[in-house]
Order: structure tokens, then sequence, then C-alpha cells
């Protein structure tokens, strides 16, 4: 039988209690619920357009590092990105400076990996469910396993180097507040 995600099960305490806060705000925003799909490699995720949570300022102290591919940089890159460096734009506590008054600005082909397979995120090499998403408190677990395994053979399919590139790192206490591992086997 289908579950709906845990916010127990892997969380400290504080998570917990934070992805509870999450879950009966986006339950206040989002009546109705919504599914994802993943196509090209993209994530589709109907939620985003009102949401917009992860490309506005983050509470977060350390920037979310978003690796650009060698394709998606020139001269108008330090125009739609905060940078880190010159393959690497951040999100920060200012938000994300592609993020416009209807959403985000950039064309996918633009748009950092990481933004496309959100709210999916590559950390250490392994395929992790950020779980403060909607699109993720929402979703029955199976559901949101079986497109994560999509997502996983898709960068399975990348060149190595560009999965080394778009994997990022988080700390031990993030990755136990806030992302589900998907047990699946690592990329990188
Ligand atoms: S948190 Fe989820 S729904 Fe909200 S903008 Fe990010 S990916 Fe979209
Ligand atoms: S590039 Fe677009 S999708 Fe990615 S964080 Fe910025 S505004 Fe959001």
């Amino acid at each position: 039988m289908s579950t709906q995600m845990s916010t127990a099960c892997t969380c400290s305490a504080g998570g917990s209690a934070r992805l509870a806060a999450y879950r009966e705000k986006w339950a206040a925003l989002f009546p109705d619920k919504l599914s994802m799909g993943f196509a090209n490699g993209v994530v589709s995720n109907p939620y985003c357009p009102q949401c917009r949570f992860c490309c506005g300022p983050q509470e977060e102290t350390e920037p979310f590092p978003m690796a650009l591919l060698d394709s998606q940089v020139s001269a108008r890159t330090k125009d739609d990105f905060y940078l880190l460096d010159e393959h690497t734009a951040a999100l920060d506590q200012r938000g994300c400076r592609a993020l416009g008054p209807c959403g985000c600005r950039l064309d996918n082909a633009l748009r950092p990996f990481a933004c496309n397979i959100f709210p999916y995120v590559l950390v250490n090499g392994r395929l992790y469910l950020y779980k403060v998403c909607p699109a993720s408190l929402f979703a029955e677990e199976d559901e949101a396993r079986s497109l994560g395994r999509q997502v996983h053979a898709w960068l399975a399919s990348l060149p190595e180097a560009d999965v080394r590139r778009i994997s990022i790192t988080r700390s031990c206490q993030d990755l136990a507040d806030k992302y589900l591992d998907l047990g699946l086997a690592p990329l990188c």
C-alpha cells in the first residue's frame, strides 16, 4: 500500500518538527494534491509556479551550490546568477538572481541541472529527495521513489565528469533533517 512521505523516521526531532510545520504551511497553500513527472532530464513539478520556495531567499547561511556545465556558461551567466566561481551558481540568503516575478527566467537548457531535477538532489554521488518541497511531502512514497529511479537512470546516462560536477555536499545534520536517501546505487 502507498504511504505518504514520512516526517519522522530519519529526522532529528528539530528536523521532524520543521517538516511538520512545512506540511501544514503547504497544506494551506495547496489544497489539491498534484503529481510530479519526469521527461528529457527535467522534473515537472506543478507546485513550482505558486511555491517558488527553493528559488527565493534561503534561511541557511551556507550557499546551495548549483554547478553549471561548460555549455551553460557564457557572457550572460554573471547576470543570471550569483556565482561562487565561473562554473558554480549559488542560491543563498539573497535568493537566486534568475528568479523573476513569474518564476525562473531561464530556459531548461540554461538552468543548472540541480534545478531541473529538484526536488531530487545528488549529494556525494547519491540521489536524495529534498523532503521540504511540497511535491515531496505530499507524494506517495512509492511514486516518489519510482520517479527517483527514472532520474537516477537519466543521471547514469550522463558523462561521469558532468555527474561529478553536479553532485554537491551537505552536512550530515542537513541530510538527516531534510533529505530522504533513495537507496539507489552511487553515481560517482
Ligand atoms: S520547493 Fe518544490 S515546489 Fe517549491 S519551488 Fe522548489 S521544487 Fe518547486
Ligand atoms: S535557476 Fe531558476 S529554478 Fe534554479 S534556483 Fe534560480 S530561479 Fe530557481
